[in-house]
């Protein structure tokens, strides 16, 4: 192809960025200047929450950070070289949850954020201008502007009850036992602008190796964007969030064995389904560890493909995301 590909990827956070991080890459391997143009993200809005008078989005932030180098890569969230004044003060007032660390840095992009949302911006609007301060090579949409935020059901000795997922996750560790994952008014709500129309114009469209419950599990809950995933003329290819039966960083486990699938990456391509029946996918990108699974794969109707899935480094990330795009032909 002559022109640039135009690649759309849904994505959460941590997955998500080293992925995206892969793509730009491949993208400027091929010879591609102008990547912001080529490659739109549409990023997981199911993690964000209000907290001390401030919106957080983690999955959005977790992106642009990586996007913009500013990412603590170490800690796996937040600012490089943040520190924890503001927070300090925070807890001493009693203000937000005391097991959630609000960096300084990344405070202040809350505050711009929710700035801007008082103001009257919408979510989209908001992103848009905050991807204007660093050069990050990429568009991000949220998945909708409506707040969907995602509500974790679990079962204790105290019986069943509901928490947001940032409680469930980061306090709990997700040690309580999911019931059910919901992002309560989702079906009243509509992609963001431009979501359907990028899925529909691209090329290629990627799931990211993400969480598929929590990550694009919301995504998929909009209205329209299953839709639009069956219907674009474009290949759709899924990278395996699973590597050798097993989830990588993170307790990805926990949450599908609560809607009843298996940890394994026949069972996640399962999941998605595949286009040619009632699913999503066209081809699925397997681990090398996996690779017994592809007969299972095939058989489901989804073209599989073994290939390393580490991304442990920039280069492994960005050989990840060319495979990607070259399982699509683009
Ligand atoms: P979160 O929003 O921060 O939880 O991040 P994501 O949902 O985007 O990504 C979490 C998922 O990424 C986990 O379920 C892991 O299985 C997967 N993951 C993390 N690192 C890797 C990797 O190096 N390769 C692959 N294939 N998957 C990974
Ligand atoms: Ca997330």
């Amino acid at each position: 192809m002559s022109r640039a590909p135009r690649v759309v990827v849904l994505a959460g956070g941590v997955g998500g960025s080293r992925f995206v991080l892969g793509l730009r890459s491949a993208l400027r391997s091929r010879g591609v200047a102008d990547t912001a143009s080529a490659l739109t993200v549409v990023v997981n809005t199911g993690d964000d929450l209000w907290l001390s008078g401030v919106r957080l989005q983690p999955d959005v932030d977790s992106i642009t950070y990586a996007l913009a180098g500013v990412n603590d890569a170490e800690r796996g969230w937040g600012r490089a070289g943040d520190t924890e004044r503001v927070n300090h003060e925070l807890q001493a007032w009693g203000s937000g949850w005391p097991w959630f660390t609000l960096g300084d840095l990344d405070l202040g992009t809350h505050l711009a954020r929710t700035g801007w949302l008082r103001e009257g911006l919408t979510p989209t609007e908001v992103l848009e201008r905050m991807s204007h301060r660093w050069e990050l090579g990429a568009r991000l949409l949220p998945m909708t502007d409506a707040e969907v935020d995602t509500v974790v059901t679990v079962r204790d000795e105290d019986g069943i009850r509901s928490m947001h997922f940032q409680e469930w996750w980061t306090r709990h560790r997700a040690t309580l036992e999911p019931v059910s994952f919901d992002n309560p008014g989702v079906t009243g709500v509509e992609p963001a602008p431009g979501v359907a129309e990028v899925i529909a114009d691209a090329d290629v469209v990627l799931l990211a190796p993400s969480n598929p419950v929590v990550s694009i599990g919301p995504i998929l809950a909009v209205p329209g964007v299953r839709a639009a995933l069956r219907s674009t003329a474009a290949p759709v290819v899924g990278v395996s969030p699973i590597i050798g039966g097993r989830v990588v960083r993170g307790m990805a486990d926990v949450c599908l064995a609560a809607i009843g699938v298996e940890t394994s990456a026949a069972a996640v391509a399962a999941h998605y389904g595949a286009r040619s029946g009632d699913g999503l996918l066209d081809s699925w990108l397997i681990a090398e560890e996996d690779a017994l699974a592809a007969d299972e794969v095939a058989g489901l109707g989804i073209h599989s493909v073994v290939t390393p899935l580490w991304m442990t480094d920039a280069a492994r990330s960005a050989a990840l995301a060319e495979a990607a795009l070259a399982t699509a032909a683009v």
